[in-house]
């Protein structure tokens, strides 16, 4: 059995961010590939930021995409529980604990008067930071205000002097000035922790051996690196993923596109395609390969915080759209058929009549790349009305061998009883024989007189969909409307 824990440790804000997608793939198929324990830990101290279902809806997310907890508010393990709110009585002990030696203390100090302080440091031209007012305070007398019921909360003791050292995994060692840091509060006012606390104590409690997170967090650990030292407690390793940016390099951000992980869901992009485009924002499988489609056991198998970049990932939407497509091409048509569902249906396609969606589904695959793309590409299954748009496909019905064709197909099919793919082959051969017309004279004008365009789906695919009166109805509509 692996030491190895690893944990996700969001805060339910109500949608999963595509970076915590990121964080949480990375924690899992580092734990995946050591045999560790991946656990979720529900971080839900910041009362203000609360959303009701959040919870719900991040498991509803994570089962999506594939990614299963070892531990979580839904299976708790040993050492819960999961949810940073249930815990309050173990982070005040803690708390306490540093009160007592010294390590942390009570300020006083509101919010008013904290505001005027910072003001007044901007003022002179300094960085607002807390000046250490209550820093030694003595302890009888602050003891007496808490007893008399004033308002509090806690701060952590930073050093004065000297610097604080965070090896990190991926930005090796990085060293920050203990004069630079805030003393930090530790216990608010409501008596919940704030994030640096729960967060310290938590992955110890948890037994978390490694703490891989994005790298905002990066300027938050040497807070927690001292808070570990106050405790005596050994340190995890630290692996502090890379920004991830917009095409511009600014950070990611909704302005310029969709953050949330439900926003791909639903515009029709695959789990699988989602899992392995965001793999590889900030991971690399290494020189050697230059492989970029991942199953997730092949990820897990390649994965490792070594090849983890330092420099920011860009989200190009267009490789994710690329991907996407690559995938629901690969897919089986059992499977396609599902995921292409809900989206023919929203399309107006008959979904009960599965013979026929998966027909559609097997036209339209070559050119679609997401879910949202089936509404556009089915629309000629739908139509009874020819309205041919594209420029160039009306050019070819202007062809004067686009008439003869067109008559001559009208002509025999006029004839024959059922319309299928190895009737409309033999027709197009007998009109190429008796007209002499070959090639691009002879499929073009049948392929716009039926599809609407130069390049729809396969010609044999849609004739089998359309049946003859349909196709009847389109080439004489052809003929009438724009020859
Ligand atoms: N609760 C933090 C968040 O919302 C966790 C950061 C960490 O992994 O330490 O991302």
């Amino acid at each position: 059995m692996s030491d190895i824990r690893v944990r996700f440790a969001p805060s339910p804000t109500g949608f999963v961010h595509i970076g915590s997608l990121r964080t949480a793939l990375y924690n899992f198929l580092f734990a995946r590939k050591h045999n560790g324990k991946f656990i979720l830990r529900i971080e839900d101290t910041d009362q203000n930021r609360l959303v009701e279902g959040a919870i719900e809806n991040l498991f509803r997310t994570f089962d999506w995409v594939g990614i299963h907890f070892d531990e979580s508010t839904r299976n708790e393990g040993d050492l819960g529980p999961y949810q940073q709110s249930k815990r309050l009585d173990i982070y005040k002990k803690y708390v306490d604990q540093l009160v007592n030696d010294g390590k942390a203390y009570p300020c006083f100090a509101t919010p008013d008067e904290l505001e005027e302080m910072r003001q007044q440091q901007v003022a002179r031209g300094e960085d607002p930071k807390y000046d250490g007012r209550y820093r030694d305070y003595p302890a009888d007398k602050a003891a007496d205000r808490i007893k008399s019921g004033e308002t509090y909360v806690v701060r952590l003791k930073v050093p004065l002097e000297g610097e604080t050292i965070v090896n990190d995994v991926v930005r090796g060692t990085v060293t920050f000035q203990n004069s630079n840091l805030d003393d930090q509060v530790i216990l608010k006012s409501d008596g919940f922790p704030t994030y640096h606390l729960a967060n310290v104590v938590d992955d110890y409690l948890m037994k978390v051996s490694h703490v891989i997170r994005g790298e905002e967090w990066l300027p938050s650990t040497p807070k927690h690196v001292i808070l570990y030292n106050y405790f005596g407690w050994p340190l995890p390793q630290f692996a502090h993923l890379p920004l991830l940016l917009n095409s511009d390099r600014s950070k990611l951000s909704k302005r310029q596109g969709d953050v949330a992980v439900e926003d791909y869901i639903n515009k029709g992009y695959t789990a699988e395609a989602l899992i392995n485009f965001v793999s590889l924002l900030g991971w690399s499988p290494g020189d050697s390969t230059n492989q970029e489609i991942f199953t997730m056991d092949e990820l897990i198998d390649s994965f490792s915080l070594e090849n983890v970049n330092k420099s920011g990932a860009v989200f190009d939407t267009s490789k994710l759209e690329w991907m996407n497509g690559t995938y629901i091409r690969n897919m089986d048509p059992d499977k396609l058929l599902n995921f292409l569902n809900p989206f023919l249906e929203k399309a107006g396609i008959d979904i009960t009549d599965k013979e026929m969606c998966q027909k559609i589904a097997m036209a339209i695959r070559p050119r679609i790349n997401t879910g949202n793309d089936v509404a556009a590409a089915v629309k000629i299954f739908i139509s009874e009305e020819l309205e041919i748009a594209e420029q160039e496909a009306l050019e070819i019905l202007k062809e004067e061998s686009a008439k003869v064709v067109l008559e001559t197909f009208l002509d025999k099919i006029s004839t024959i009883g059922t319309l299928d793919q190895s009737v409309f082959k033999e027709i197009m051969k007998e009109i190429q024989k008796e007209k002499n017309i070959k090639g691009p004279f002879l499929w073009k004008p049948v392929r716009v007189a039926i599809t609407a365009t130069e390049s729809g789906p396969d010609l044999p695919i849609v004739i089998d969909i359309f049946g003859k009166d349909k196709v009847s109805s389109f080439i004489k509509q052809a003929l009438n409307k724009y020859i």
